[in-house]
């Protein structure tokens, strides 16, 4: 299996080439070309897996492939994490692949401050990379809107149950239209986060390294 076969363009084969990304880990292998095709995903795999890239290389893809989405307010994708760090880790991915395409991506998290975040989600974005807690806030103050956001990822799933995000999880995910695409990884898959899964997912194929 090649990045070749996965159809980018050459814009994005310059990036990943770039990154020194020679050929797909074994979760991109197998989750690439399944979330390329429009399909929703639970992706069981770990940090270091590059499953990061797995999500973020097809979400580039999408958001060029909507055109007349574009006119519209508000991020095209929308990417949950539980902590700041994996937030932030997430957006330096994003931003390689996003800014060849002048895409724009925001991060908002807490401990930064709320009302820089409140204007950069103003000025626009297509990209945004959040915590739960954070991005309720922000959806609340009417900092964005999700009237175009069709692509859904929820990244470290066990990990934002284990912090207790669920309820704030579901409240986004009750925001966004249900015929988005959603992805949902995690490393390990409890009962509630199964069951999430089957209530949010539609038809999903399961992945795991
Ligand atoms: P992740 O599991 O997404 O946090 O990725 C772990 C690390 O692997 C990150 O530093 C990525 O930049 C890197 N990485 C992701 N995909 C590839 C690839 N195909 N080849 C080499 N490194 C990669």
């Amino acid at each position: 299996k090649a990045f070749e076969d996965c159809g980018f363009s050459i814009a994005l084969m310059n990036a990943i080439a770039k990154q020194g990304y020679e050929k797909p880990t074994p979760i991109q292998c197998q989750a690439l070309p399944i979330v390329l095709s429009g399909r929703d995903v639970i992706g069981i795999a770990k940090t270091g897996s590059g499953k990061t890239a797995a999500f973020v290389l097809p979400m580039i893809v999408h958001i060029m492939d909507q055109p007349e989405l574009q006119k519209e307010e508000g991020p095209i994708g929308v990417i949950c994490a539980p902590t700041r760090e994996l937030a932030h880790q997430i957006y330096l991915e994003a931003k390689k692949f996003a800014k060849p395409y002048g895409i724009r991506v925001a991060a908002v998290y807490g401990g930064m401050s709320k009302l820089d975040q409140f204007k950069e989600l103003k000025a626009g974005c297509e990209i945004v990379i959040a915590t739960p807690g954070r991005l309720i806030d922000l959806l609340k103050m009417k900092a964005l809107t999700m009237l175009r956001a069709t692509y859904l990822v929820l990244d470290e799933a066990d990990r934002m149950f284990d912090l207790g995000f669920e309820p704030q999880v579901r409240s986004i995910v009750g925001q966004i239209r249900p015929d988005r695409q959603t992805l949902l990884f995690s490393a390990t898959m409890p009962n509630k986060v199964e069951r999430l899964a089957r209530e949010i997912l539609t038809d999903p194929i399961r992945v795991a390294v």
